[in-house]
């Protein structure tokens, strides 16, 4: 039986701003698309910290034995300047800057996204979709909401009608915003003169002479609007009523409203059973944002080559500075913030590599099965790994204890302690231990730099039974001397 079964989610719902139990829609499967980056410039860490929650709930759901589909785009046409209808496109903006093909731009920063991605261990998504991959699904999509009657055609562009779909639907259900109010508040910009109401959004906008990045459509060449490459690919995937919807707080107005509301229109339903919403990274106070010019880079943050910080950090403390908080909280990047974490991450990951080396005894003196339902109990409860980190250090001191002869423990309980530490710690938060991997590779070098001098030594003394013997044993433990011009080398097999 799945682990599932056994386990009773709880999920904050941003739609109905409560915790609610999880129960898939269709039992055993799990569908979560989460709004992937505009790829127009390097990830900074703000970026990176929401597609890090979401991975860990990929991880955990994945645990728990269901089969998850993860849709995580790539935005890569389409995305405006201002965020809205207006000004130019992000991409096609950097490449006129730099004077590149708009493609050589969601290469090269693609490639970025990944690289970063990969080194602080995440898992790939089920799909990542592209917006440029999936015009014509958006066109189909566009014209079945202007059959519905809930979009308008003005000189080659299509626009959503907000206030006709508010007739019937509520705009702002997610966001908790009136319509009424939205009106009063909307300054009328320039540029908008062809939208009937400054609320309703571009489906389709005819692109101007120098517009590069442009598909024929029924309306005229030109390209989607933001909203709708989302809802044309979780439809794709997900079907039109899938279970989670992720991405920043930020985008929730009007990014994510927007995409209720097409949904609506085109299928007449709620595309999403529960909708999550990271919360912000800050730096030093303030939300990091590549426009407010308040951001880091993850490069830098290795590196140490920064303004801010007074050393580098690995990505494991990164990653396990950015799991000390909900998901759900404001987290502020600092120097002491990450200096701390590297402590605690060393504590943690000493304690792990230390359990087996672990003595027994016939009883213990901790209740083993109770603490591993309390860390699943943390994940529970909307993906708490605060709660979560707080009972692995519980596991640390035990480990510790049982080292000094304070605490005793079972090896039936050791075997539990430490699958389920290795579960959580590596399965589900996916830490990485990049000191001891980094030292644990020294460690080799040294070991077999000795060994390679000890077989010069024999061979100058004429022992070639003991310079063959430490050639071919290495070989048997998969480790190969090479003689060369330049001295002797090894690799591993
Ligand atoms: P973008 O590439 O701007 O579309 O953003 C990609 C993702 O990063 C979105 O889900 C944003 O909500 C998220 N994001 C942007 N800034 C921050 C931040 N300071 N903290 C957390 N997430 C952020
Ligand atoms: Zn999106």
């Amino acid at each position: 039986m799945a682990l599932y079964t056994n386990q009773n989610i709880k999920i904050y719902n941003s739609l109905s701003g409560v915790k609610e139990n999880f129960i898939s829609i269709n039992e055993g499967y799990v569908g979560m698309y989460v709004c992937g980056p505009t790829v127009y410039s390097n990830v900074h860490l703000g970026n990176v910290r929401t597609f890090m929650s979401f991975d860990m709930i990929f991880r955990y759901f994945k645990h728990l034995g269901y089969k998850v589909r993860y849709v995580r785009n790539i935005t890569d046409a389409g995305h405006l300047e201002n965020d809205a209808d207006l000004g130019e496109d992000k991409i096609t903006k950097k490449a006129r800057v730099e004077q590149i093909e708009p493609m050589e731009v969601v290469q090269r920063y693609t490639v970025d996204f990944h690289n970063v991605l990969q080194t602080l261990n995440f898992l790939p998504p089920s799909i990542e979709p592209t917006a440029t991959g999936h015009i014509i699904e958006q066109i189909e999509l566009i014209e079945t909401i202007i059959e519905n009657g809930f979009a308008y055609v003005v000189n080659g562009s299509v626009y959503f009608d907000v206030h006709k779909y508010n007739e019937s639907n509520e705009y702002g259900i997610l966001s908790k915003r009136k319509l009424e109010d939205l009106i009063h508040n909307t300054r009328t910009l320039d540029g908008q003169s062809d939208k009937k109401n400054p609320q309703d959004f571009a489906l389709w906008k005819k692109a101007e002479n120098s517009h590069i990045m442009r598909w024929p459509s029924p309306w005229s060449d030109g390209f989607p609007g933001w909203h709708l490459e989302c809802t044309a690919m979780s439809t794709k995937y997900l079907g039109e009523f899938f279970d989670i919807h992720g991405g920043g707080m930020d985008l929730k107005f009007p990014h994510h409203e927007c995409e209720i509301a097409q949904n609506q229109a085109a299928k007449g339903q709620a595309p999403v059973k529960y909708w999550m919403h990271a919360n912000m990274l800050e730096l030093n106070g303030a939300r990091m944002s590549k426009s407010s010019g308040n951001y880091i880079n993850p490069a830098e943050l290795f590196s140490g080559k920064n303004d801010i910080m007074t050393k580098g950090f690995t990505p494991g403390v990164i990653r396990f500075f950015m799991m000390q908080a909900s998901y759900r909280s404001i987290l502020d990047l600092t120097n002491d913030g990450l200096l701390a974490a590297e402590k605690g991450l060393n504590r943690l990951m000493d304690a792990v590599g230390n359990i087996d080396n672990l003595k027994s005894s016939r009883t213990s003196s901790f209740d083993v099965s109770e603490w591993k339902q309390k860390c699943y109990d943390a994940m529970n409860d909307d993906f708490n790994t605060p709660i979560l980190i707080a009972h692995l250090f519980e596991a640390v001191k035990l480990i510790n204890q049982v080292n000094d002869k304070s605490a005793t423990i079972s090896s039936e309980d050791i075997m539990t302690l430490k699958a389920t530490l290795y579960t959580f710690v590596f399965d589900i938060l996916g830490l990485i231990d990049n000191n001891t991997s980094d030292s644990g590779i020294e460690k080799l070098n040294a070991a077999v730099e000795l060994l390679i001098k000890l077989r010069k030594e024999a061979r100058i003394n004429k022992d070639f039974k003991l310079s063959d013997q430490i050639r071919d044993e290495l070989a048997d433990a998969g480790i190969e001397l090479k003689d060369g011009r330049e001295g002797t080398t090894y690799s591993l097999k």
